[in-house]
């Protein structure tokens, strides 16, 4: 048993250390998915405005050729009026005058909006990407800064976690999934020890009798305030020296 509750505070502090290093980034890993998440969306943004804009290109050069089409006939039709034999005819033309002449004017008002559209679309994009711009540098600069913390510790990190492999596969697998339980729940801190009488996790007193308890080490406690997994001092103590702590 007394075994059994050292290596649990063994990982406990192996935990602490790399907790403190994944401290030292800081809330640079948030930050870079956020600028991540922002740059997205608005690239997101961009893309479906060009694709917009293309589709508005190409409808426009087809109302173009379309409107070359209509004049093409409209002169036709214009130059068949002094042609004609009879009304019948000439009511016929007019009618497809009328018709083509209706026509052009809707394709050009059409263009008119795309090309209104289009500006509209350039004009969008043009503003987004100065800020595209700057989030792109701001997220390199953050980038780099948390490279930088994550170098500087590397070596450090990849042996605590050596160690706390070789820790974890001493303790006993439902010790594992209580520790890693009260571990999340209670922000990293799941074994602790008595420090002045008090649960070093939440400071409340022990009562003296469940102290006695647990110097005997014959099965693990835990605090009545905060639900954390106690040892004796003693047991902190030897685990401690066995890590060099
Ligand atoms: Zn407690």
């Amino acid at each position: 048993m007394v075994e059994r509750l050292s290596v649990l505070y063994e990982l406990q502090l192996i935990d602490d250390q790399l907790d403190e290093l994944e401290e030292l980034r800081g809330d640079l890993p948030a930050a870079v998915n956020e600028l991540n998440s922002q740059i997205q969306l608005l690239e997101n943004q961009v893309d479906a405005k060009e694709d917009e804009k293309k589709k508005s290109l190409s409808k426009r050069k087809e109302n173009d050729n379309e409107v070359d089409r209509l004049k093409v006939s409209l002169k036709k039709f214009k130059s068949q009026l002094y042609q004609v034999r009879n009304n019948k005819e000439y009511d016929a033309l007019t009618k497809e005058i009328d018709h083509s002449e209706e026509l052009m004017s809707k394709l050009d008002s059409e263009s008119i909006a795309l090309e209104d559209l289009i500006q509209k679309l350039k004009n969008d994009i043009a503003e987004v990407e100065p800020q595209l711009e700057t989030l792109k540098a701001e997220l390199k600069e953050k980038e780099s800064e948390l490279k930088q913390i994550i170098k500087a510790n590397e070596r450090e990190e990849a042996k605590l976690k050596d160690k706390r492999d070789k820790i974890a596969a001493k303790v006993k697998k439902n010790d594992y999934t209580t520790y890693m339980r009260i571990r999340k729940a209670l922000s990293g801190k799941a074994v602790v020890t008595i420090i002045r009488s008090a649960c070093s996790g939440c400071h409340n007193v022990v009562p003296s009798q469940r102290q006695l308890e647990i110097k005997q080490s014959k099965r693990i406690f835990s605090c009545e305030s905060c639900g954390r997994m106690l040892v004796s001092p003693e047991i902190a103590d030897e685990a401690k020296k066995k890590l060099q702590f």
